[in-house]
């Protein structure tokens, strides 16, 4: 088993306030169900219950909201119990777009990639009540999109978690062989915000 999170560790993320749809949750259970079977859900619930926060996926609601730092202990405790790397936590978020009703429902209506960059604001604030998400820069002919997260910081592994969102979110907006995300700054590594440059060719 990988490195076991510490019990400071997880008491100083349960106490960052924010909320995420219920919708991000499920699309835990997906991901984890799809790599590790029925079983991988049930390990993840009994170990989370365990260090003192009971879950049980099937009572999450798509719709409702839940606090993103449950959200972040469900990752932290998969990559535990499984021994995932960081790639791993990149697939994650890169398929959740596509588990996620809320997202699709959103997508639906995106016909070109600068309309989606309109509304991208908007998208983050369906999913969560902290934090924002803004695009700072966008050049459709040279190919790049510049996203920055602000007031958000609940653990390094979501900054994971996100460029792979993000990249999965891009593959439904830009046809390209090859999309690339890159973190260029960190809230962790003493920026003031998250900044993602993400490059198509
Ligand atoms: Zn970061």
């Amino acid at each position: 088993m990988a490195e076991e999170i510490t019990k400071e560790e997880i008491q100083k993320l349960m106490r960052v306030r924010g909320n995420v749809r219920g919708a991000i949750l499920q699309s835990h259970a997906i991901f984890i169900q799809n790599r590790e079977g029925k079983g991988g859900v049930g390990a993840v619930e009994k170990k989370i219950t365990e260090l003192g926060y009971p879950v049980n996926f099937e009572k999450f609601k798509a719709g409702e909201w839940y606090p993103e730092s449950l959200s972040t202990l469900i990752i932290l405790t998969a990559k535990t119990l499984f021994n995932w790397t960081e790639k791993d936590i990149f697939e994650m978020g890169r398929s959740a777009p596509k588990y996620n009703f809320i997202a699709k429902i959103l997508m639906r209506y995106f016909v070109s990639l600068e309309k989606f960059l309109a509304e991208v604001p908007n998208y983050w604030r369906k999913h969560l009540d902290c934090g924002k998400l803004e695009v700072v820069q966008f050049d459709e002919e040279k190919k790049y999109i510049v996203l920055r997260e602000k007031d958000f910081k609940f653990h390094p592994i979501i900054c994971v978690y996100h460029a792979g969102y993000y990249q999965g979110i891009t593959e439904y907006v830009v046809k390209a062989e090859k999309i690339s995300i890159k973190e260029t700054k960190c809230v962790f590594k003493g920026d003031l915000y998250n900044e993602y440059v993400i490059t198509w060719d």
